[in-house]
């Protein structure tokens, strides 16, 4: 039997009495990129604050590859958990240069770090930028930097929220293809948050439908755009272009 990267069982978070998180339960399998879909305030960013180590839940467990890092008596810290983190604004560190930034999450002997950091630039097409500083770089640039920075320590799974909103729609489909590709290459599992049904159909190999802070319907991509479970799944997806 596979074991998942992640899996959370059963998550509930309240905020002032009122359940954000309630009873999401979830898996994402090695390789995969799964989609945690919804609209604004359904309790996405507060899932994946949890899963990271940010925010704590009052109830249920979170594990990866296996292993539980965290319930209501046991909790591993964020740095300890091999998550790699990539939010909207979740910026460089202004003070590095691209390169130290890359490295900033490494650890080992010197010759290795260096050939993974420029590995990784290589394979993102910023080895000439190695030894700028990241308000030298464009908006995508940057993007690519950040990704490349986070999957550097080779995390076991990847949690991504709305990486892409604050790029101009013009950019925005390349950097989405790009990414991806970057991900399968290093065989990366993912859990991506966005309300944007046209991003989880493009990049999704799950998607995990949230409303109202539960898992409303779950599977592949055709199969909840082609058969969604209500009137409301359905208006939610009908503006895929
Ligand atoms: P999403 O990412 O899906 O847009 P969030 O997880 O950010 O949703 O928020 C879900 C709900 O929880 C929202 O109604 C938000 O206002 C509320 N919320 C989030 N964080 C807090 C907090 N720290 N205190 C009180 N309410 C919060
Ligand atoms: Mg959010």
């Amino acid at each position: 039997m596979t074991i998942p990267r992640l899996e959370i069982r059963n998550i509930k978070r309240h905020f002032d009495g009122r359940a954000v998180v309630d009873d999401v339960s979830l898996k994402v399998m090695p390789g995969q990129v799964t989609c945690l879909l919804g609209p604004s305030g359904c309790g996405k960013s507060t899932t994946l604050r949890i899963i990271a180590g940010v925010d704590m839940q009052d109830s249920g467990e979170i594990y990866v590859d296996g292993k539980l890092i965290c319930d209501t008596i046991f909790r591993v810290p964020p740095e300890a958990r091999s998550i790699g983190l990539m939010f909207q604004d979740f910026a460089l560190f202004p003070h590095l240069t691209v390169s130290e930034n890359v490295a900033f999450g490494l650890t080992g002997p010197k010759k290795a770090r260096h050939a993974r950091v420029n590995e990784l630039l290589e394979r993102v097409g910023l080895t000439h930028f190695a030894d700028s500083h990241p308000h030298q770089l464009s908006g995508g640039e940057q993007q690519r930097v950040a990704l490349v920075r986070a999957l550097a320590p080779r995390p076991s799974i990847m949690l991504m929220d709305e990486p892409f909103s604050g790029l101009d729609d013009r950019l925005r489909d390349d950097i989405r293809d790009e990414t991806l590709a970057v991900l399968k290459d290093e065989g990366t599992a993912v859990l991506l948050v966005t309300h944007e049904p046209g991003e989880a159909m493009r990049m999704a190999d799950e998607i995990a439908l949230m409303r109202d802070g539960q898992i409303v319907q779950q599977g592949a991509p055709y199969n909840v755009y082609n058969a969604p479970k209500d009137r409301e799944a359905a208006a939610f997806f009908s503006d895929v272009n």
